[in-house]
């Protein structure tokens, strides 16, 4: 059985019970072999299956062990790359379709937790996009603009309707998206794989797929103690591919964030926050977070390609907390933990045929929980006989993201944007002290 446990994280403590699932020791045959146990190959896998494909999964670790089992767990439409930028680089129509397979990829997510039937995997509904500057008086109109253009249902909410719900100075105005909701993501990946299994399809933990060869019939794919062999192999392996396909893995950027989520924190909780759906702010490397558990609050933030976790990372979520609520005064956390987003340098995922029967299905930065399902459902489609979805994810490209070098350029990048954030903040504030005095 595959030895290797969850990292502690408030979902793993809250974990179906869910034993290891036994590494491959044969060869194998399937229709399509999926490399990656992340949600990206979880959604992949049970997509072709429910359409009568025999599928076996390879999962170096467990099941949603990397980024899909310990992420904020906010599901929403969109992107990493913004939408504008989007629409500006590719034109409206193509925006508005990537931005629709987005939508797709919330309906796959909300349609399977209640088809799995579990309701308890979804954990509250909507967003709040805040942004820690006022946006002036045009806010609302560009929002609503935006909104129209996508074909979206997201609407500006003022600064007074948002400290309505959030009492804090820290935010002004904010996108609503009603569409949004969210999870419990480990137990969304571990139902997942149940419902792949069920459907007469098969999971190896404790796997990794080593290395990939091509003969006149399809893929051979190798793992240390025997092969699936496959028409189709599907690379979901996020930043974490390694060997079995190095221009896949050199493509992909490790880029590290983290969750802390504090003890029960009883009625202050709910006097700072008044909002049960998810929350972010606009910010390059904002906050994200939720109430769980009915008065823990669990906080994500910042990003960084260190990807070692930081000796002082509770103290630093603390912080963070208490930098936009410091009413909650004395708060212990209970859990931090680390996480790695694969980016790709153009910020959108990779999805598509990368040679015959070759498919790659990753990348999706920090907008993946639904992202993923929308991808999976272009490479299922692909694989089944109808490419026009992953058409869309044509122009973002497997290109090299740069090596060390590369992670060092982004570091970079990011720094000079917190900086901007950071500056756009204070400015506004001394602004309104000036006029104030
Ligand atoms: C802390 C954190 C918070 C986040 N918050 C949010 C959020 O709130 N909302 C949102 O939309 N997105 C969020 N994201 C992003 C989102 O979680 C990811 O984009 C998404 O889960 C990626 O899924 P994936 O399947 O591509 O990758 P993963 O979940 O990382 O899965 C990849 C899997 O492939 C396996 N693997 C890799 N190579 C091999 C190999 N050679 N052989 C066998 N197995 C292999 C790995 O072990 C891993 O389990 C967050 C990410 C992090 C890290």
């Amino acid at each position: 059985m595959a030895e290797v446990d969850y990292p502690t994280s408030w979902y793993a403590a809250t974990r179906d019970a869910d034993g290891a699932r036994a590494p491959l020791a044969t060869r194998e045959e399937a229709d399509v072999a999926v490399v990656g146990g992340g949600f990206a190959g979880l959604h992949t896998a049970r997509l072709l299956a429910q359409q009568g494909k025999r599928v076996v999964l390879l999962e170096r670790r467990r099941i949603g062990w990397g980024a899909s089992g310990r992420n904020g767990g906010f599901v929403g439409p969109g992107y990493a790359q913004r939408s504008g930028a989007l629409i500006d680089q590719l034109g409206l129509d193509h925006g508005r379709q990537l931005y629709a397979q987005s939508q797709r990829g919330v309906a796959i997510v909300r349609d399977a937790i209640s088809e799995l039937g579990r309701p308890d995997i979804l954990m509250g509904s909507g967003k709040l996009s805040i942004s820690r500057t006022d946006q002036g008086a045009g806010f609302a109109d560009r929002t609503r603009r935006l909104a129209d253009q996508l074909s979206a249902s997201f609407e500006p909410w003022e600064t007074s309707r948002v400290r309505a719900v959030l009492a804090t100075a820290r935010y002004h105005q904010a996108i609503h998206d009603p569409t949004s909701f969210h999870i419990h993501p480990l137990n969304l990946a571990l139902a997942l794989a149940n419902d792949i299994e069920r459907q007469g399809s098969a999971i190896h933990e404790g796997t990794e797929a080593i290395g990939l060869d091509r003969d006149s019939n399809g893929w051979w794919l190798r793992t240390l103690h025997g092969s699936v062999k496959a028409r189709h192999v599907v690379l979901a392996g996020n930043a974490d591919l390694g060997a079995v396909q190095p221009r896949i893995a050199r493509a992909v950027l490790p880029v590290a964030t983290y969750v802390a989520v504090t003890e029960k924190l009883g009625p202050r909780l709910g006097q700072a926050i008044r909002w049960t759906g998810a929350i972010s702010d606009t910010r390059r490397a904002g906050d994200y977070y939720r109430v769980v558990d009915g008065d823990r609050l669990l906080w994500g933030g910042r990003i960084t390609t260190d990807t070692t976790e930081p000796r002082r990372l509770r103290e630093m979520m603390r912080g963070d907390m208490l930098s936009v609520y410091p009413q909650l005064g004395n708060i212990d956390i209970a859990y931090a933990w680390p996480g790695i987003m694969g980016y790709a340098p153009h910020k959108m995922p990779q999805v598509g045929e990368i040679e015959p029967g070759l498919w790659v299905c990753s990348a999706f930065g920090g907008h993946g929980v639904a992202q993923t399902a929308a991808g999976a459902d272009a490479v299922a489609a692909g694989i089944l006989g109808d490419p026009s979805r992953c058409h869309l994810f044509a122009p973002f490209g497997t290109g090299w993201a740069g090596g060390p070098a590369g992670r060092a350029a982004t570091q970079l990048a990011f720094w000079g944007l917190q900086m901007r954030d950071w500056w756009d903040e204070k400015r506004q504030a001394q602004n309104a002290e000036t006029l104030r005095t």
